[in-house]
């Protein structure tokens, strides 16, 4: 079965191309030296080096996270499924790196779970958790494994202090370690032959929005966004906006398009790369795209921190009034205020997501804010974004 989104590639497709044949046998220093060289960053949200991951972790355990959780991605699960062999390969050798003692592939979707349960080999353990925003969270990762609930926990301490039984713990995407397997396949230097220095090789970019259905695409890291929403769309003339990073970007203006695909661009325009899942924008409200993400977050969020249970149910609330026509001035200066204090607070980094979100609305669209006050939006409705994947064709 072909996956349920289409899938392309700007440029020489890498983790498309299929199974990688043959190839070296490196140390596990080796595999460190490589991953330094080729400079892997990681895929699954934060864009942190590889190489410093690998070297904070001596025995222990290596768990790769395919818990994909972010709505509008599907990246993780099209690897799982059609190409399981390379995150494998990748966690076998990261496994090797640390000098792990066992390892494991964390996940949901039940149709990568059969698959990998038929491919994985005896060192690797695949474990199935409940499908939620939260649970890819790399302690919720590390609890499930062990046979907890797949939540979040207070940090510190990190996994890779101390994980699974207490011991140090390598979490690392299923993606990034994809691309371990790919950089060494290739060798840090034909790895770096794409992309940009601050962020080398390709990625996973899951596309979706304005009008059309999601595409999964391999794209050069520095490739300008303008090019790659155009190629999607067939013009960018209608894009009002971008959902950047997942959930954890905030709303960008059109302008974004502008930008260069990379972790220091995305950085200074106050965003993140994260996941690499962008929805385009084409006229919505920001005030119900910003709701509808609230929404969602609030529903998902694991509620066990006061920061979630009042500060995020706070925020979703006010917004969906807003575009209910029923908040008033009141209600929007809690708002921002709340949107600056949820900053870092919580076990995880859904409050980050609540306090991004709030802060990119207000920065790019006060006056809009404002207007749902004064005059009320007729077009206005909370926004949904996430991707069904067997829904789609
Ligand atoms: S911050 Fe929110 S989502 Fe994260 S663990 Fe706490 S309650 Fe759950």
């Amino acid at each position: 079965m072909s996956f349920p989104v289409p899938v392309r590639s700007l440029g020489r497709p890498r983790l498309l191309a299929g199974p990688l044949a043959g190839g070296p046998e490196p140390t596990g220093e080796q595999v460190v030296e490589i991953a330094a060289a080729a400079g892997i960053r990681g895929r699954g949200g934060a864009g942190f080096p590889l190489a410093v991951k690998l070297r904070s972790v001596t025995s222990g355990f290596v768990i790769g996270n395919g818990e994909e959780g972010e709505p509008a991605s599907v990246k993780d699960r099209y690897l799982l499924r059609e190409r399981p062999e390379l995150v494998i390969r990748g966690l076998e050798l990261a496994a090797r790196a640390v000098q792990a003692e066992r390892a494991f592939l964390c996940l949901s979707d039940p149709v990568a779970v059969s698959r990998l349960r038929e491919l994985a080999p005896e060192a690797v353990d695949v474990v199935r958790v409940p499908a939620a925003y939260v649970a890819g969270e790399e302690t919720a990762v590390v609890r499930a494994v062990g046979g907890g609930p797949a939540l979040p926990a207070a940090k510190p301490p990190r996994p890779w202090e101390s994980g699974l039984d207490g011991r140090p713990t390598l979490v690392s995407n299923v993606e990034t370690l994809a691309q371990l397997a790919l950089a060494v396949h290739l060798g840090p230097e034909e790895y770096r032959a794409a992309g940009t220095e601050d962020s080398p090789g390709t990625f996973l970019v899951t596309l979706s929005g304005a009008g059309r259905g999601p595409v999964l695409y391999e794209i050069p890291y520095g490739t300008p966004f303008g090019d790659l929403a155009a190629f999607h769309l067939g013009s960018t003339t209608g894009v009002t906006g971008v959902v950047a990073g997942g959930l954890a970007g905030g709303l960008l203006p059109a302008s974004a398009l502008a930008l260069p695909l990379t972790h220091a661009a995305f950085a200074d325009a106050g965003s993140v790369l994260g996941c690499g899942a962008f929805v385009l924008l084409a006229g919505e409200c920001p005030v119900g795209v910003a709701a509808g993400i609230a929404r969602f977050l609030d529903e998902e969020n694991a509620g066990q921190c006061g920061s979630c249970v009042k500060g995020s149910a706070g925020v979703a609330d006010v917004l969906i009034r807003l575009t209910e026509g029923a908040a008033a001035g009141e209600d929007v200066e809690r708002l921002e205020r709340w949107g600056e204090g949820l900053a870092g607070r919580g076990n995880c980094a859904t409050p980050d997501a609540v306090s991004a979100l709030v802060g990119s609305l207000f920065r790019h669209h006060r006056e809009r804010v404002w207007t749902h006050v004064n005059s009320g939006c007729l077009a206005c409705a909370p926004h949904d974004f996430r991707i069904r994947l067997e829904e789609n064709p």
